[in-house]
C-alpha cells in the first residue's frame, strides 16, 4: 500500500528528465492502466454507456490500454510533465470527442462479442488458440498442421485441443462473454440471409479484435516479413511464435501460406469464412482415427 501510494504520488510530481520519466514507467504501467480503465468507466457511465457486464469491462480495459498506449507514445516528448496529469489530459481530449466509442460499440454487437469471446479466450487457452484457425478459416486439423508445418506428435496434440474445445472450451468462451441462444440464433441467421454483408463486418471486427489481443503478448507481436517466415520454417525453429501470432495475424498468415504454396500442390487461403460452432460430429473424430491407425 505504502509502495502504491508512492508511485502515484510521483505521477503527480514533475519529472524533469528522460531517464527519472523511463524509470517511473517501468514501474507505474499498472497504475496508469488502472487509471485509464477507471476514467473510462467513469465516462461511460456517465453518459449513460455503461452495462454491468463482462463485454463493458472489456471494453474500458481496451480502451484504457489504449489510452496509456498514446500516453507512452507522446509522454517522452511531454517532459518536464507531471505524467498523471498528462495522461488525463489525454483523456480529457479523447472524451471530448464527437462518437469516441463509435467504431468499438460494434464489437459489443453479438458477433461482435463472439469474436472477442473466441480471441479473448485464446490469448490464455492453447486450446482456444488453435480453434481460431478454424472458427475463422475453416481449416481442419490436417490443415493446422501444414499451415504451422507441425510434426506427428505435434498434430495428434492439435486434435486433442479441437477436441477438448468441442466438447467444453467453446461453450466457456461463449458464456464468458454472455452469448446467449438468442444471440447465436441471430449471428448465424444474420450469416444465412446476408453471408456477404456478414463476412465483410466479421472480417473488420475480428481484425480489430485480433490487433488488440496481438499486444498482450509482447513477444510475439512483431510481424515478420516474408524471408524471415521463410527462414523459420526452414530451420524449423520459433514453435510457439508460430502458433501464437498466426492465429493472431491475418496477413502474415497469407504470407505464411504462399511461403508453403511455394513448395505444395494444395492451396490453402486464409479467407475469412467464420465458423460459429465447432466442428460437426464424428468429423474430427474420423480424421484423427485415420491418421491414428
Ligand atoms: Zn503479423
Amino acid at each position: 500500500m505504502v509502495e502504491r501510494r508512492d508511485v502515484t504520488a510521483r505521477l503527480s510530481q514533475l519529472v524533469m528528465t528522460v531517464d527519472e520519466y523511463e524509470r517511473l514507467m517501468t514501474e507505474a504501467l499498472p497504475h496508469l492502466l488502472n487509471h485509464a480503465t477507471t476514467q473510462t468507466r467513469r465516462f461511460l457511465r456517465e453518459t449513460g454507456q455503461w452495462g454491468d457486464d463482462v463485454c463493458h469491462e472489456k471494453l474500458a480495459l481496451r480502451w484504457g490500454y489504449e489510452l496509456v498506449e498514446r500516453f507512452l507514445m507522446y509522454g517522452r516528448t511531454e517532459i518536464p510533465c507531471r505524467p498523471l496529469f498528462f495522461l488525463d489530459s489525454l483523456i480529457a481530449k479523447y472524451f471530448s470527442q464527437p462518437e469516441p466509442f463509435c467504431y468499438d460499440k460494434e464489437l459489443l454487437s453479438p458477433l461482435g462479442r463472439f469474436l472477442e469471446g473466441l480471441t479473448s479466450r485464446a490469448v490464455i487457452s492453447r486450446d482456444a488458440l488453435m480453434a481460431l484457425f478454424y472458427h475463422l478459416y475453416g481449416f481442419g486439423q490436417s490443415q493446422v498442421a501444414k499451415v504451422l508445418g507441425l510434426g506427428t506428435t505435434e498434430t495428434q496434440r492439435v486434435y486433442k485441443n479441437f477436441e477438448r474445445w468441442r466438447r467444453s472450451g467453446w461453450q466457456r468462451a461463449v458464456d464468458e462473454v454472455g452469448i446467449t441462444r438468442e444471440d447465436l440464433m441471430e449471428i448465424e441467421s444474420h450469416k444465412r440471409r446476408y453471408p456477404d454483408q456478414f463476412h465483410a463486418e466479421a472480417d473488420r471486427l475480428s481484425r480489430i479484435v485480433q490487433a488488440h489481443y496481438r499486444k498482450s503478448e509482447p513477444e510475439h507481436f512483431p510481424c515478420l516479413s516474408r524471408q524471415q517466415w521463410s527462414h523459420l520454417f526452414k530451420e524449423g525453429y520459433g514453435y510457439d511464435y508460430r502458433v501464437w501470432h498466426l492465429a493472431l495475424c491475418r496477413d502474415c498468415l497469407s504470407e505464411v501460406c504462399d511461403v508453403h504454396q511455394d513448395d505444395s500442390q494444395d492451396v490453402l487461403t486464409p479467407q475469412l469464412d467464420l465458423r460459429i460452432r465447432p466442428l460437426l460430429n464424428g468429423r474430427l473424430v474420423e480424421s484423427y482415427h485415420s491418421v491414428d491407425h
